[in-house]
């Protein structure tokens, strides 16, 4: 291992790419992780950050948590790897059959996975197969919302409904189709809630219909969008979804990579909204981080068309060499056991509550901010240069993203973006953290307002 000093080197990082970003400006300052406890870290210099996102909506038990680590030190010691197209692991099993228990209504079969674009794809490409078997072949569209973001792999970015995030890599494969998504501050539809009757849930009926109720295989979404600033739906929005779902026989899948494992207040946001879809999807802090993990749980009536007496291509026609690794089953098994024994879902609720209160007290101060919306563990902050009429900075401005920068140079993570910016601290957060948190984020805005 090179020494901590050689690995700011340029020469030594350039062999390093991460996740969406531009090296050759990352090489100039580099941030390197060395290390992390409950909600901080330190990295390769000394330095401390706040953790206020849970690494990346991830680390909902904290860092090294002592249980967690004994639990996967164990299982080392027994077995690490099983090949998942000869049998099953023990780790992997129980895991499942908890998961299966766990889970809203009968989404009671689940497919251990690594990541979260596995999951989104395994959905997908579950619901193709399902309606061919099931005697309607025709149905393989996916309906997904603009804003959404789904994974990196082709039809998990594919579903994703930014276009930006798709260019480079065009043309794509067919069979996907975008609408509008959730977004009162600033309504794709140019209507005011609660007038508009959710009309961007009831849209997806025109489109259903547009399209062919007979071409379309699933709608995906994610409960709680995080891309366009965390935009927490009205509670009518998921039924009315549900409803047009169920009269057009569309599969709904829930994408809760971010809104899974208690960061809504409870274990789901299904159970939040009171809506079952019909194929779950979880990841990040389902392992908390401990080891890659992901899930894509479904219900009888899917998993009825994939059992029964021996069929020739029956079988779900899917696998990955590390689904339900050993290792990675076993960090889920403790990171439930943690979010439950120590009722970690109470204290999202409870400090997520502060949270939003905290940061509409922000609002008043500052007024930059349009909206402050959130639940449970989960905040975004909508920047308007005129709130009154939510009129955006100029994007050259990029005010969220210098926020961002100032509050990581004082040593605190957040989530940011040119008009927003997120945090969503591990669920085992306290009250004084938050207050420490929330002191550099408000030095912060300070620094970047008297620039402006
Ligand atoms: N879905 C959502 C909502 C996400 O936020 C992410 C990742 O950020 C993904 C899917 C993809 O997960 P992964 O990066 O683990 O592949």
């Amino acid at each position: 291992m090179p020494e901590p000093a050689s690995l700011h080197d340029p020469e030594v990082l350039k062999h390093t790419v991460l996740d969406f970003r531009q090296m050759s400006t990352f090489v100039k300052e580099p941030l390197i992780f060395e290390r992390a406890e409950g909600v901080h870290y330190w990295d390769t210099t000394g330095k401390h950050y706040w953790d206020g996102i849970s690494g990346i909506f991830v680390a909902a038990v904290g860092h090294r948590n002592p249980r967690v680590i004994e639990a996967l030190k164990k299982q080392m010691e027994r077995l690490t790897f099983a090949p998942p197209l000869h049998g099953g692991n023990a780790p992997a099993v129980a895991f499942s059959a908890r998961l299966a228990d766990l889970a809203p209504g009968d989404l009671n079969t689940v497919k251990l996975l690594s990541s979260g674009s596995e999951a989104t794809e395994t959905a997908m490409k579950l619901a193709r197969q399902f309606w061919k078997q099931s005697g309607v072949p025709t149905k393989f569209k996916v309906i997904s919302r603009h804003y959404g973001y789904h994974g990196a792999t082709l039809g998990a970015m594919t579903a994703t409904g930014t276009p930006k995030r798709r260019q480079p890599f065009e043309p794509l494969p067919a069979g996907f189709v975008h609408i509008p998504t959730v977004h009162c501050y600033h309504c794709p539809f140019e209507r005011g809630y609660p007038e508009c009757d959710v009309f961007c849930a009831r849209y997806l009926e025109q489109i259903i219909q547009m399209e062919g109720p007979e071409t379309v295989s699933a709608f995906i979404v994610e409960p709680v969008g995080n891309t366009g600033g965390i935009l927490v739906p009205p509670p009518e929005y998921l039924p009315t979804i549900r409803e047009i779902c169920d009269r057009y026989d569309v599969l709904l899948i829930f994408d809760e990579m971010i809104t899974g494992m208690g960061r809504t207040g409870r274990l789901f946001a299904a159970e939040t909204y009171g809506v079952t879809p019909d194929i779950l999807c979880l990841g990040k802090g389902l392992s908390s981080g401990y080891a890659p993990l992901a899930a894509t749980i479904w219900s009888d009536r899917i998993q009825a068309a994939f059992w029964g007496p021996e069929q020739p291509d029956i079988a779900f026609g899917h696998g990955h060499t590390f689904a339900g690794n050993p290792i990675s089953a076993t960090a889920g098994m403790a990171v439930l056991d943690e979010v439950l024994s120590h009722d970690l879902l109470t204290n999202a609720r409870a400090m997520g509550d502060y949270l939003g209160q905290r940061l509409r007290a922000m609002r008043d101060r500052y007024g930059i901010f349009g909206e402050v919306r959130g639940v449970g563990l989960l905040w975004g902050v909508e920047l308007a240069r005129d709130p009154a009429t939510r009129t955006p900075f100029a994007p050259a401005l990029r005010v969220g993203k210098r926020i961002g920068a100032e509050a990581q140079a004082r040593g605190l993570i957040i989530r940011h973006d040119p008009d927003w910016f997120a945090l969503a601290p591990p669920l085992i957060v306290t009250q004084s953290e938050l207050d420490a948190m929330l002191s550099i984020l408000d030095e912060s805005i300070a620094t970047v307002l008297a620039e402006l």
